[in-house]
């Protein structure tokens, strides 16, 4: 247990990751698959955390282009958050996991209240942490909710799971020449002008030096190799 480089972690997925090859919602291998992972990481002696998107249900801002007011729809986006959260809570009891839903908004019906010092004993304890609901207010997004409780918990890492395996000088999607960065400081992604999460979640991380590392979490075993040390993806730091 002692070899692992990170002993806390938090991993952020987009709710896009829980639907697989569907156009919307959850798909239940690939939320199995996940939580495998996750739990493979657990029993390496890593405390681990999670923030899922909500983007496979409801965004807010989508919602508002429709016509539906902001905030109402960020309200609906961030229940979408809870709803991920507790299909990935029901996922990792499954495979025998420990694990705590909280939420930034108050639904105590169907989770716990975030509340930091609880959260901590959690980890501590070796349940695995589901923050939902972003930072509880509308005009964020779940990066800033990761961002945000990666600190307050004091991880070591935050580790942003992507459809790419890092981050690239242009979209490697539609660029055959595009090249991947093993490590890029936080100002010289900003000199770069380069894509890695909303403007209010990179400004936190990188006010609080936040490591973070970009990866793909569709390659088996990544979250275990990336806590040994491995330098899968780019890594983002001070
Ligand atoms: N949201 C919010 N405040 C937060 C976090 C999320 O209002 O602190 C809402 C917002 O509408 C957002 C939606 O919840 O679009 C889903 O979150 P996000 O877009 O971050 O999900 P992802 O893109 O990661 O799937």
């Amino acid at each position: 247990m002692s070899e692992l480089v990170y002993r806390r972690v938090l991993l952020k997925l987009s709710g896009e990751a829980l639907m697989g090859d569907e156009d919307y919602g959850i798909d239940p291998k690939i939320l199995g698959r996940i939580a495998t992972e996750v739990i493979e990481a657990r029993a390496a002696g890593a405390e681990i955390a999670l923030v899922i998107g909500g983007g496979n249900i409801f965004r807010g801002a989508g919602l508002a282009a429709g016509g539906m007011d902001r905030v109402t729809g960020d309200q609906m986006g961030m229940l979408a958050t809870v709803i991920n959260a507790l299909a990935m809570q029901d996922a990792l009891e499954k495979l025998g996991a420990k694990c705590r839903v909280m939420s930034a908004i108050k639904i105590n019906d169907v989770c716990e209240d975030y509340i930091r010092r609880r959260a901590v004993r959690h980890l501590e304890k070796g349940r695995i942490c589901i923050f939902a609901a972003g930072v509880g207010s509308p005009f964020f997004t779940t990066d800033s909710g990761a961002a945000l409780r990666a600190i307050e918990i004091g991880a070591d890492l935050l580790l942003k799971a992507t459809k790419v395996d890092g981050i690239y000088d242009k979209d490697p999607n539609k660029h055959s020449d595009a090249v991947r960065f093993d490590d890029l400081t936080y100002d010289e992604v900003l000199q770069r002008n380069l894509q890695v999460m909303d403007t209010a979640a990179f400004a936190l991380a990188r006010d609080s030096a936040l490591p973070m590392r970009v990866f793909d979490m569709y390659q088996p075993g990544v979250i275990s190799r990336i806590l040994n040390g491995e330098p899968v993806g780019t890594l983002v730091h001070a």
